[in-house]
C-alpha cells in the first residue's frame, strides 16, 4: 500500500520539473510502484481528476464548501481563509497555512507537529468516494465532516494537494497526453495502443491496468462498451467544397443539422444518452428515448446523431432552446412538450454485440439506414455519394435554406476514429470561423454594474499539461439581464477574488468571433484576439474540448497564408 504523502511528494516535485520528457519519467515511475488496487486511483489523481470523466460519480464540492471544512479543520474563520487565498491565490497553500496557526482554544485542531498515523492514497480515495456518493438535505454536512477528517489526519504536504485534489483543481500540470505518454512507458506499451485504448474507454485508469497486467496485448483487447460513452470523432472545417473533393475524392454529404449531439446506448429497452461532453443526459430527454425504443430494430447498439429543436416554422430553434432541455432536471415532461426534439442519427458504431468502429461508413450508414424507421420524431435523413461539385453547392444550398448549419463531407471509406478531428469528416459552413475557449477569470464591472461581472479573461487548452494557457479577454457588453444571467452562471465557480479581479475554475467554454490572431508576449499562450466577440454560451462542451493551442497556431498560420 501506498501513502498519501508518497503521492503528494511526488505531485511537489513535479511541479518543479519545466519540461514534459522529465515530468512523463516521474508519472511513469509513481505509476510502476503504486498496487493494482491503487493504479487507477493514482492515473486519475495526477491529472486532477477524483472519478474517470465518463462515471457518474461527482465530487460535489465547491470553494464555498471547502472553506467551510478548512475553517472548521483550523479553528480559523472563513473570512480568515478568504484573506489568506487572496494572499497567496492558491488554495493547496491556503490550506497549509490555515491549518499550521494553531488559534487558542481549538481542541479539535490536530496540528501538524503532533504524530500522524498517516494516510494511505486508498484511504483517501474512500472519503472522496463518501463524499461523492452523500446525497440529500443533510449531504453538505457530511461532505465537511468527511474533508474534516481528512485535513485532520494530513500533514502540510499531505494538505496542500488533498485540497486541491477536493476541487478538482491539483494543477501540477499534467494533462491526459503526459498520462497516456507516461502509462506507455511504465509498462512498455506502444503509445498508439494506450491512446486507441483511451479514446474507446475514456477511462486512463483502465488503460494504466491493463497495461500493467500485460502490455500491449492486454491493452488491445480493451474495447468499445455498451453504456460506457465513446470519444466521438470530430470534423475539420474545409475552405471550399472543391477543396474537399480534392482531399477526399468521392464523398459522402450529409447536411449539418443544427442542434446537439448524442450518443445513445441501446440494450433492450434500456436506453442511455450520452451528451457532447460524455455526460449522461438520459433522464433529460425521455422523448429521445421512447422514439429509440420504438423506432430502432436492434438489441444492442450505439448510435449518434444531433438532436434538433424544431419551431413552429420548421427551422431548427436557437442553441440556447436546445440545451434547456439537455440542463433539465425537473418538470422535464412540460420542457420536452414546449421543445420537442426531433433526433436526426447519422451513424453506428455498435450493433448486436459487435463493434463497427473499423467498417467503412458506407457499411455502418446501411446497417443504420436498415434498422431505423424514420418518423416525425426519429429520422436517417438523406446522404449522397457523390464527386459532383455542382450537386454538393446544391444540398449545401438546401440545408441552409432549411435553418441548419451548413453540410458534412465525409470519406464513404473511412473507419469510424473516436476522439480524432482528422480529415475524413470535413465541415462546410458559412460563418467566419468561431474559437470555442475557457473562461479562467473575470472582472467585476463598474459603478452601476459593479455588482456584475463585466469581462471575463479566455484560453485555450494544452492536453500535455492540461493547463489551459490564457489568450485575450473579451467584454460582454450586452444588456443588464444577459450580465446578470452570465454572472450566475459564474458565481459558483469563483476560486477568489483580489480587488475587481477574480479566478475561475476553468469549466465554462464560449464561443468567441474574432477578427484575426495576433502574437502577443501579453498573454501565456503567445497569441491574442483581435475584437472578440461572445457568440454563445458553449455548454455542450468540457473545458478539454476548447481550442488546443497547437490549433490556435494553425488557425495563426492559415491566417497569414
Ligand atoms: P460546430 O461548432 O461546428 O458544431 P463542433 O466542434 O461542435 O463544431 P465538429 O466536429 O466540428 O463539432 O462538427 C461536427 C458536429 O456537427 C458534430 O459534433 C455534430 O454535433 C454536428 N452534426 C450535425 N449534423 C451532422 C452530421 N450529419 N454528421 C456528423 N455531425 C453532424
Amino acid at each position: 500500500m501506498t501513502s498519501f504523502e508518497y503521492f503528494a511528494n511526488t505531485c511537489a516535485s513535479i511541479e518543479n520539473i519545466p519540461g514534459s520528457l522529465e515530468m512523463t519519467d516521474v508519472i511513469a515511475k509513481l505509476l510502476k510502484e503504486v498496487t493494482i488496487e491503487e493504479l487507477p486511483v493514482v492515473t486519475h489523481f495526477v491529472m486532477g481528476s477524483v472519478f474517470p470523466a465518463w462515471s457518474d460519480r461527482q465530487m460535489g464540492v465547491g470553494n464555498r464548501l471547502l472553506y467551510t471544512a478548512l475553517s472548521k479543520s483550523s479553528g480559523i474563520s472563513e473570512e480568515e481563509i478568504e484573506n489568506i487565498i487572496r494572499k497567496t491565490g492558491d488554495i493547496g497553500e491556503t490550506a497549509v497555512q490555515a491549518l499550521s496557526s494553531n488559534p487558542a482554544g481549538q481542541s479539535t485542531f490536530s496540528a501538524f507537529t503532533e504524530e500522524k498515523p498517516g494516510m494511505e492514497i486508498k484511504e483517501v480515495y474512500e472519503r472522496f468516494t463518501h463524499i461523492a456518493d452523500t446525497a440529500g438535505k443533510r449531504s453538505q454536512g457530511t461532505k465537511i465532516k468527511n474533508l474534516q477528517y481528512l485535513f485532520n489526519s494530513a500533514t502540510p504536504i499531505e494538505a496542500r494537494y488533498l485540497a486541491r485534489l477536493a476541487i478538482e483543481q491539483l494543477r501540477i500540470g499534467v494533462g491526459e497526453g503526459i498520462v497516456r505518454d507516461a502509462i506507455s512507458k511504465a509498462f512498455e506499451t506502444d503509445v498508439n495502443v494506450v491512446e486507441r485504448a483511451f479514446m474507446l474507454t475514456n477511462d486512463l485508469g483502465l488503460v494504466a491496468v491493463a497495461a500493467c497486467n500485460g502490455g500491449n496485448e492486454e491493452v488491445q483487447k480493451l474495447d468499445i462498451q455498451l453504456n460506457r460513452p465513446v470519444k466521438m470523432m470530430l470534423a475539420q472545417v474545409t475552405p471550399s467544397i472543391q477543396s474537399a473533393l480534392n482531399d477526399l475524392g468521392e464523398v459522402a454529404v450529409e447536411w449539418k443539422f443544427d442542434g446537439a449531439r448524442v450518443q445513445i446506448h441501446k440494450k433492450g429497452d434500456n436506453i442511455h444518452i450520452f451528451s457532447r461532453r460524455l455526460e449522461n443526459v438520459t433522464s433529460s430527454l425521455p422523448d429521445v428515448v421512447e422514439a429509440v425504443q420504438e423506432n430502432v430494430n436492434a438489441d444492442t447498439a450505439i448510435l449518434e446523431g444531433e438532436a434538433v429543436a424544431i419551431g413552429e416554422d420548421g427551422k431548427p430553434r436557437a442553441f440556447q432552446d436546445i440545451l434547456k432541455r439537455f440542463r433539465r432536471k425537473y418538470d422535464v415532461e412540460a420542457i420536452a412538450k414546449a421543445i420537442p426534439l426531433k433526433l436526426n442519427l447519422f451513424d453506428v458504431l455498435y450493433f448486436n454485440g459487435e463493434s463497427l468502429i473499423d467498417n467503412p461508413l458506407r457499411k455502418r450508414r446501411e446497417l443504420l439506414f436498415q434498422n431505423v424507421q424514420s418518423n416525425d420524431r426519429i429520422l436517417v435523413d438523406r446522404q449522397v455519394i457523390t464527386d459532383n461539385e455542382e450537386e454538393i453547392q446544391e444540398i449545401y444550398a438546401d440545408a441552409l435554406r432549411a435553418g441548419h448549419e451548413g453540410i458534412m463531407i465525409k470519406k464513404p471509406d473511412a473507419p469510424y476514429s473516436p476522439g480524432k478531428r482528422g480529415k475524413n469528416w470535413l465541415k462546410k459552413k458559412p460563418l467566419m470561423e468561431t474559437l470555442d475557449l475557457v473562461v479562467i477569470g473575470a472582472e467585476w464591472g463598474y459603478g452601476r454594474r459593479a455588482n456584475l461581472i463585466g469581462s471575463y479573461a479566455l484560453g485555450c487548452y494544452d492536453p500535455d499539461t492540461g493547463k489551459f494557457p490564457a489568450i485575450g479577454k473579451v467584454a460582454t457588453g450586452i444588456t443588464d439581464e444577459k450580465l446578470a444571467e452570465l454572472t450566475t452562471l459564474f458565481s459558483d465557480l469563483i476560486v477568489y477574488e483580489a480587488g475587481r479581479k477574480i479566478e475561475l475554475k476553468p469549466e465554462i467554454v464560449f464561443e468567441i468571433a474574432f477578427e484575426e490572431i495576433q502574437k502577443s508576449p501579453n498573454y501565456e499562450s503567445g497569441y491574442a484576439l483581435r475584437f472578440p466577440r461572445l457568440v454563445n454560451v458553449r455548454d455542450d462542451k468540457s473545458p478539454e474540448e476548447a481550442e488546443s493551442l497547437e490549433r490556435i497556431g494553425e488557425i495563426y498560420h492559415s491566417q497569414r497564408s
